[in-house]
């Protein structure tokens, strides 16, 4: 079985894309005709550019209005064709998709379709190639993958087969287990592709929103499972037509889709075991049971800062036994290392970005084979100060990921490395983990690293909420392990001019820009942290006003959280409450939360007010120096 991509689903021209889809280790391309039109080299020069690659071309497409049709019409659809299958031996591809027909003089019927069909696999034969049949989502007549199958079956022709596409089916909320019923060696290609759940019409919807296996809303592991059931046996190809990834990186874009068809293949073959499994199964999802730790690589004013912030909150100061560069901030199990010793320190005049996270996971070798796999790249340069190596891998924005496992070598010494500073008992405020660490991206950047966390890790993905920032929006979306002991939010603005987008854009990419710290008794830190060199992000008055009307606040419950800039949610389960320090540098900064009985949520409905007051404060900062 081998894998394949269709060349319309990445930016740039045919070399770019032929360079990135064989750098991410597909074995073959679907070539779409206009790519080739515009590219200046006969047929047979692209087929020799597509295989100097060491890519085959796997299906060449699309050949659209072909069946059902009146004469003459009929006849220049048969020319047509022989024209199509000439190109087809010069590029060295014998397979041609035709798609049901949308024509404005097609004439409806089973067996009329059936018959050109036939007659067409009669042409096909005496040129050395074969059709495949495709019921588009929005074909005039066929729009069902059991009516195209019908018509194949029909047609019975050793040359004409079918071809299932995982949008065409489940975009029209079809079920895919019909597919079971197909024999495998009449299913010629199949082609996969994901999409967000947005209600808009069918074909703007696939033209515009497509995206790969995993990255939308559609179960296109059910659909494979179906298609593998027959004892399908051809090649398993992407093809996506999305504007966003037609504008993107086709490098990333390429990587991403090599990933998904990766991760879905061993998603079905571990539900539904596949005889011809295309690739060497993988080990299962690595379970994420918490952050041990985060890293920044900071300036010594970037360093000074986040002293200032750390220490009123109730973290000891401890140094490393053999670089006093870095520095431990510790309280309970939460651990925050500020590193001035990183290469890049001195860049980061203006303070401080995360650039390394430890994670607690159940077993890192699986992770790291996963990882391998999924053609993540691992690192391997050691951490802290040298002695000790964690298995680790870089995440899509470059921060190092590094895998921590309970009761084994793969563990960090921290009484032993790190010596306290006094005071080493500070008052306790409370802050019992790291609830959640958010990640501001350029939207074109958000499905990477959603499917990032998805095929790598056992994690669920929310669906994508607006966020509105004065500027601009925000799309956030949720990503959680099962029993909530990692949680993330990714951030995605498209312009600079938002908060997130700021940050991205200081920052030269995708980062950590605000962690979130839980305490459980957000009035005592609240209180505590008065006065102390912990700058609390100031809240207007008129939310106050809406929380009163919206909550049934009485006046005593109002004053108390108005006093300390304290934010309210509630959900079906409980009441949330959280604060935010000011930004720092470029934007970063910390939120502290509380959940009270099982709040799920992270305070949505507050975010377009705290993002508003955190721009305030920036931009007042930032004012001297602009
Ligand atoms: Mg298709
Ligand atoms: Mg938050």
């Amino acid at each position: 079985m081998k894998t394949s991509i269709a060349t319309v689903t990445l930016a740039g021209e045919l070399p770019e894309k032929l360079s990135a889809i064989a750098a991410a280790g597909f074995d073959g391309i679907e070539i779409f005709e206009q790519d080739f039109i515009a590219y200046d080299g006969t047929p047979r020069e692209v087929g020799q550019h597509v295989r100097d690659h060491g890519l085959d071309i796997m299906l060449f497409q699309p050949f659209r209005d072909f069946e059902g049709l009146p004469e003459p019409e009929r006849t220049r659809a048969f020319e047509r064709a022989k024209c199509k299958f000439d190109v087809m031996g010069e590029l060295g591809v014998d397979l041609m998709l035709v798609c049901s027909s949308l024509h404005p003089k097609v004439i409806g019927g089973i067996d009329r379709a059936a018959d050109d069909l036939h007659a067409l696999g009669e042409l096909a034969s005496q040129h050395g190639v074969r059709i495949g049949y495709e019921a588009l989502a929005w074909g005039a007549y066929v729009n069902d993958h059991r009516d195209a199958w019908e018509i194949v079956r029909r047609a019975d022709h050793d040359h004409v087969g079918l071809i299932v596409d995982s949008f065409h089916t489940l975009g029209r909320s079809l079920s895919p287990d019909s597919i079971r019923s197909i024999p495998g060696d009449k299913i010629f290609f199949v082609q996969l592709a994901d999409a967000p759940l947005i209600t808009m019409d069918l074909l703007y919807w696939s033209r515009h929103f497509r995206n790969m296996p995993g990255e939308g809303d559609l179960d296109v592991t059910a659909f494979m499972r179906a298609v593998m059931a027959t004892g399908y046996n051809g090649p398993i190809s992407l093809e996506i037509f999305n504007d966003s990834f037609r504008g993107g990186n086709p490098d990333m874009i390429a990587r991403d889709g090599y990933r998904s068809l990766r991760a879905i293949m061993d998603d079905v073959h571990r539900s539904e075991p596949i005889t011809c499994m295309p690739l060497p199964a993988m080990p299962p999802r690595p379970i994420i049971q918490g952050v041990e730790f985060v890293e920044f690589a900071a300036s010594q004013t970037g360093a000074d800062t986040l002293a200032a912030i750390l220490l009123p909150m109730g973290f000891t100061r401890a140094v490393h036994k053999n670089n006093q560069n870095i520095i431990l901030f510790q309280q309970g199990d939460t651990r925050i290392i500020v590193n001035t010793s990183h290469h890049d320190s001195a860049a980061l005049a203006d303070g401080a970005k995360v650039c390394d996270i430890g994670l607690h996971i159940d077993n890192a070798d699986n992770a790291i084979t996963r990882a391998k796999e999924l053609r993540v790249p691992l690192f391997t340069s050691p951490l802290l100060s040298g002695e000790l190596s964690l298995p680790a891998i870089q995440s899509v924005g470059g921060t190092i990921i590094h895998f921590i496992e309970a009761d084994s070598k793969h563990q960090i010494k921290w009484h032993d490395d790190f010596i306290a500073c006094s005071p080493a008992e500070p008052e306790d405020c409370n802050i019992t983990g790291i609830d959640h660490l958010a990640l501001s991206m350029p939207y074109s950047d958000m499905l990477s690293w959603s499917l990032f966390y998805t095929s790598l890790f056992e994690v669920q993905k929310h669906p994508i909420v607006d966020v509105i920032d004065p500027a601009g929006v925000i799309r956030s979306q949720v990503i959680e392990s099962s029993d909530k002991s990692f949680r993330l939010t990714l951030n995605g603005s498209d312009t600079n001019r938002t908060l997130a987008g700021y940050f991205v854009e200081s920052n030269a990419g995708s980062a950590v820009q605000h962690i979130a710290l839980t305490t459980s008794d957000i009035f005592s830190i609240a209180e505590k942290l008065a006065g102390t060199g912990f700058e609390t992000l100031a809240i207007p008055a008129n939310y106050y006003d809406d929380i009163r009307a919206r909550f049934g606040f009485d006046e005593t419950a109002l004053s108390a959280i108005k006093q300390f800039n304290i934010l309210y949610d509630e959900d079906e389960n409980g009441a949330f409450y959280q604060l935010y320090s000011v930004p720092y540098g470029d934007g970063f900064f910390f939120e502290i939360i509380q959940r009270v009985d099982g709040y799920q949520g992270y305070g949505a409905a507050n975010a377009p007010y705290r993002t508003a007051a955190l721009k305030r404060v920036l931009s007042q900062k930032n004012a001297p120096a602009r």
